[in-house]
């Protein structure tokens, strides 16, 4: 496919429209934006000058929520209705954070199970989406107030390590918010790009992103290749973080006065605590006198008492180094980011071990994510004129299913060569043959694409619906060549085709047909909704009807009338293409003929014990 400049903007809906970036961080979170006319990636900032919104919600008596550094306040004097760390219990099941929840001064619900955990404020229930998406609402709200404009949509970051669950908890949270998330970036990537890696076409580099935020350590080793940034490994400790150092502080503190009764000071020394930390980033003496006590600090103790938290980060990047099976020779450039990276002692010691003499830590620790994501955002709404050229396959491919539907293999804008595969079955019992129809396009129903080519997989052997297993894969080599190939799995049958992707399309229609996928984004999801709601409630149906077929004779008089009723007004819904009725109507039918299963199998089991005798 050779390289293409994608700029999926020009001229369009998007060009004046600022798409922000978000660091929604553990302790701390803020938004930036690329200037119109600058091109600088700022963090915005409010009139109290602030940058950072610290990542806590407090609710008062009527449940309502307040964001930020007032709610932060509220963490001494009111801990069990002060939710903070919510990050950490992102897209998490109970199970998952049993361990940790003695942690927390809020209320985490046990209910011993699988599914996502909730918090307890009062008589309600959050989800650590609805918490985060009300972090993400003031973030909004401070952003529309500063740029005077509404903002709708965003690239928020998550940490590296961050499994599926966790990154569609973080975009549905931005969802609730009335944000549209355009992407999730990895926050050490966003904070390389900050730096300005990755934007270069023949660069080539493996970075070390060191963050050390409030509550977490996470290294990620990179690797930047052709504009394509490959996570190789991530390593870290989610409780080692500047909260340590400032405990640390408290019981230097504790120790050197003679502290009598504790429970009220702590907090408060928690406090002062972190002010002689960030004091000493800039000073080398931190005094502060009360009536009762003086509390100080030289630079050099700070970092006496900081010097074993530090070696257990570099442990980790030690770790990190081995899983990625390479040496401090290979990382060519450090990165640092997060707050506690203002320490001294902490940049001094990441030198050492990288065995460098200088690293890029010149931009704001804090912000540097957000800028990162700031500056993605900004290609993505194609402001960027310097494109990133890239060998990727310029629309998305994917084989039609069921209703018309796209289902995309390899998704656009993905590096070649590639491949991709996934498993279809047939729908009809006895089916022999299959035709695979390839298209290409960012549309959701294949009618709206561009059709690449059919293949038909035949002498699939006679097996009942749903039982073979056909394997479609797609490779695309370096060239941009498109080879698809099916093979049922059980007979062995096999067919494959080659297709050039790029044949006939200019860049222009290429572009076209990326822009109308933009304009249409809306529809598509409504046609889509639609397809499914139908595909599942025709499926129903015949379900049913096969069941009132072989079983009817389970099913009394008054049953099998309500069932066909139910039947026939899941019909009318059918004709009449609404998406809500047709769902309403589907689990209506369900709801109904749920108990025959049940029937069934009570049925069989009698069927079967007939002669039989149980001892
Ligand atoms: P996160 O990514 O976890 O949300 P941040 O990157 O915002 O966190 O880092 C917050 C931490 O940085 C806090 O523990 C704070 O005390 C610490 N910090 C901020 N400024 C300084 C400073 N000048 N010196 C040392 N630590 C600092
Ligand atoms: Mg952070």
């Amino acid at each position: 496919m050779g390289k293409i400049a994608i700029n999926i903007a020009t001229g369009s809906i998007q060009q004046s429209e600022t798409i922000v970036g978000i660091d929604l961080g553990t302790t701390n979170s803020l938004i930036a934006i690329v200037r119109h006319d600058t091109k600088k990636a700022i963090a915005l900032r409010e009139i109290d000058g602030l940058t950072l919104v610290p990542s806590v919600v407090h609710f008062d008596h009527f449940g309502n929520p307040s964001v930020g550094v007032s709610a932060a306040e509220k963490m001494i004097s009111d801990p069990q209705n002060t939710i903070y760390s919510v990050k950490r219990l992102m897209g998490k099941s109970y199970k998952d954070v049993a361990s940790e929840t003695n942690q927390f001064s809020y209320k985490v619900i046990d209910d011993n199970s699988d599914s996502l955990v909730k918090i307890q404020v009062g008589e309600r229930f959050y989800s650590p989406i609805d918490l985060s998406s009300l972090i993400l609402k003031e973030l909004k709200a401070r952003a529309e107030h500063i740029l005077k404009t509404p903002v709708n949509k965003a690239v928020i970051t998550v940490p590296a390590y961050f499994n599926d669950t966790q990154r569609q908890a973080t975009r549905d949270a931005g969802k609730l918010a009335g944000l549209d998330v355009l992407r999730i970036v990895n926050e050490p990537t966003a904070a390389s790009l900050a730096y300005g890696m990755g934007l270069k076409a023949d660069e080539e580099k493996t970075i070390a992103v060191y963050d050390l935020g409030g509550g977490t350590f996470d290294l990620s080793i990179l690797h930047i290749h052709n504009g394509i940034c490959e996570v190789l490994a991530t390593n870290g400790d989610t409780y080692l973080g500047g909260d340590d150092f400032d405990q640390a502080i408290v019981k230097h503190w504790i120790q050197e006065l003679n502290f009598p009764s504790l429970n009220n000071a702590q907090a408060k020394l928690r406090l002062a605590a972190e002010r002689a930390k960030k004091q000493l980033s800039e000073s080398d003496f931190f005094e502060e006198k009360t009536s009762e006590y003086t509390l100080s600090l030289s630079r050099a103790q700070l970092e006496t008492i900081a010097s074993p938290l530090i070696q257990r980060s570099l442990d980790c990047c030690r770790n990190a180094l081995n899983d990625a099976q390479l040496s401090i020779n290979n990382i060519d450039e450090v990165v640092m980011v997060g707050g506690s990276t203002r320490l001294y002692l902490v940049k001094e010691k990441v030198k050492q071990f990288f065995g460098k003499d200088r690293l890029y830590d010149n931009l704001n620790p804090d912000e540097v994510v957000a800028l990162g994501a700031a500056i993605q955002a900004d290609i993505l709404a194609g402001n960027n004129t310097e494109m990133l050229l890239l060998d990727v396959t310029p629309l998305s491919l994917g084989i039609e299913t069921m209703g018309g539907l796209m289902d995309v293999l390899i998704p656009r804008n993905s590096k070649i060569p590639n491949k991709a595969g996934r498993q279809y079955t047939t729908q009809i019992d006895g089916q022999s043959s299959m035709r695979i129809s390839v298209f290409q396009g960012e549309r959701d129903l294949v009618k709206d694409n561009r059709a690449l080519a059919t293949l038909n997989l035949s002498g699939i052997p006679g097996m009942p619906a749903g039982l073979p297993k056909v394997e479609v894969s797609f490779l695309i080599d370096a060239d941009g060549i498109l080879k698809v190939s099916a093979k049922e799995l059980r007979s062995g049958v096999e067919q494959s085709i080659e297709i050039s992707p790029k044949y006939g399309l200019t860049d222009e229609q290429m572009e076209a047909m990326l822009l109308d996928s933009l304009s249409n984004a809306k529809e598509d999801m409504q046609a889509r909704a639609l397809v499914e709601a139908s595909t599942e409630a025709q499926q129903m149906l015949d379900t049913v009807n096969r069941f009132l077929q072989k079983n009817g004779s389970l099913l009394q008089a008054e049953e099998n009338q309500t069932t066909q009723n139910q039947m026939n007004i899941l019909k009318e819904a059918l004709e009449s293409k609404d998406k809500n009725l047709i769902q309403t109507e589907t689990e209506k039918l369900n709801e109904i003929t749920r108990p025959y299963a049940e029937r069934l199998m009570d049925a069989a089991l009698t069927e079967a014990m007939k002669g039989k005798k149980i001892l």
